[in-house]
Parts: structure tokens; sequence; C-alpha cells
């Protein structure tokens, strides 16, 4: 027979579990409301970050050095690392599209970020305090970017994406099974992804 303290540590367990369950469906509620449909929950451990992404940014991104939400203005590769590693859970945001023509795409993206920071807003009221998102594509808020961060004019709304913090976006989301791959024109589906890093 099992003793009391053993029985209440299962119930304290299951009380915990079941808290944990309830909390992520409201969450869950958050991001459909938002219509956000298509995501996973990941343990944050299998975002991946590389030496190589940074190096994308430095050689051949035309925004180096432009942008207040791109290298040179963030963190170094191994504090991405640390970052990502301060966090268990975190969801993957599959968003997907074909643009008309390619300048729709700065004004879809724009739109997007807007109402992912609405989510990450919404989920940090909840009470994930830690609540922080990556845009699915640069920080382009504004019509033309002050290009630091310190003369960023929207500090408060302004996010990196995920390759800014030099994730390897594809090898992170092709883990979990979400399909990326090199495009070779604007009329061929974007599968573009924004990260949550909840708790
Ligand atoms: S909020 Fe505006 S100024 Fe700040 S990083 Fe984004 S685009 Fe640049």
């Amino acid at each position: 027979m099992q003793n009391n303290y053993f029985i209440e540590k299962q119930h304290c367990k299951f009380l915990k579990e079941e808290t944990t369950i309830s909390g992520y469906k409201k969450l869950e509620e958050i991001f459909e409301n938002h219509n956000y449909k298509d995501y996973r929950w990941i343990n944050a451990s299998q975002i991946m970050v590389a030496n190589w992404v940074r190096f994308k940014c430095i050689f051949g991104c035309v925004s180096y050095g432009k942008k207040g939400s791109c290298p040179p203005q963030v963190p170094s590769v191994e504090e991405c690392r640390a970052f990502f590693g301060e966090y268990d859970q975190a969801v993957i945001f599959h968003i997907a599209k074909i643009v008309e023509k390619p300048e729709d795409r700065v004004a879809w993206s724009r739109e997007v970020s807007k109402e992912l920071l609405k989510v990450e807003r919404e989920v940090f009221w909840a009470g994930y305090h830690k609540a922080f998102m990556l845009f699915m594509d640069e920080c382009r808020l504004c019509n033309g970017c002050t290009g630091t961060r310190e003369a960023c004019v929207n500090k408060e709304d302004s996010r990196p994406g995920p390759e800014s913090l030099a994730v390897d976006v594809f090898l992170t989301v092709r883990s979990v099974g979400y399909p990326i791959e090199v495009l070779s024109g604007y009329d061929q589906e974007m599968n573009r992804y924004a990260f949550l890093l909840v708790e």
C-alpha cells in the first residue's frame, strides 16, 4: 500500500501537470483567436543556433548594418545560444504565403508582425512573463528603418527575426516535420516561421 506522502506527492504532480496543460490551452486559445492555427509546441532546446547563420547575415544579406533588429545590432551567437537556453517551452508558428508582386512582401510582413506582437502581449498578460516573439522576418514595422537599436523609433515593439539571432530555421523546423525549401521565384509559396519563447 502506498504511504500518504507518496500519494500526496503524486497528487501534487498531477495538479501541477493539470495546471500546466490548462495554462497552455489558454495560450492556444490566444493563438487561434489571432488565426494562428498551424503551430507546434517544442522544447526550446530544439531551437538550433549556428554560426553559419550569422556568417550569412554578414556576407550576403543586404540588411546587414542597416536594420535596428539585425546584425550587428544584436547579441553575439554565443549570447543568442545562452538566451534560448534560458527557456523550456516554445512555439513555432507556420505562416505560408504566395505574394502577387515581390513588393507586396513588405506590407504583408508588417501586418503579420503586428499580429504576432499582439499574441506575445496576450501570452505575457496570461502570466508568462518571459514571453518573447521572434518575427518570421526581419523587423519591418517602419517604412524606413533607422538602422540601430539606439535610434529605433519603436523600441517597445521591434523584435528580431530568428535568423537575426542565429537560429538555423531550416534545421529547426524540419526537425518537427515542417516544410521549408530554398525558393527560386516569388510565385512559389513561402513557408515562414515565427518563434514564441514562452517560459
Ligand atoms: S521598429 Fe522600425 S526602426 Fe526599430 S528596428 Fe523595426 S523597422 Fe527599424
